[in-house]
């Protein structure tokens, strides 16, 4: 995901506060992550138009594996909500959105989040 579609987000998701920063950086994560970053968007802004905290979201990236969501302002509810998505995140495949391939121990952090097809594949940027 790149800059423009950091833009066509913000534009569908019009009540949901994206700094300047987010603007300026885009959302830089693959695009297997789309849904991911659109359900927690929805979400957010849904909460947002029930009364919710008015966060301000900062950042959207891949760090490690999995979605980071940097936000001010956010109420417990709302971090809740994205630390969900960064969990959920971490078993889709960044590139194609597939499955996560259980390829590694489990006791070891997750460097990306790859199906088995995608294994040690870059994402395109
Ligand atoms: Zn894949």
């Amino acid at each position: 995901m790149d800059h423009d579609e950091a833009a066509d987000l913000l534009a569908r998701y019009p009540r949901l506060p994206g700094s300047d920063v987010l603007r300026a950086r885009g959302i830089q994560c693959g695009p297997g992550w789309r849904s991911v970053v659109h359900m927690l968007c929805e979400l957010l802004e849904h909460d947002i138009d029930n009364g919710g905290a008015r966060l301000q979201v900062h950042v959207i990236k891949e760090k490690l594996g999995s979605l980071r969501v940097q936000a001010t302002d956010a109420s417990d509810y709302q971090r809740g909500l994205i630390a969900f998505a960064s969990r959920l995140s971490e078993t889709i495949c960044e590139i194609c959105g597939d499955p996560v391939a259980e390829h590694r121990a489990p006791a070891l952090p997750a460097l990306a989040a790859r199906c088995a097809k995608h294994v040690g594949d870059e994402v395109p940027r």
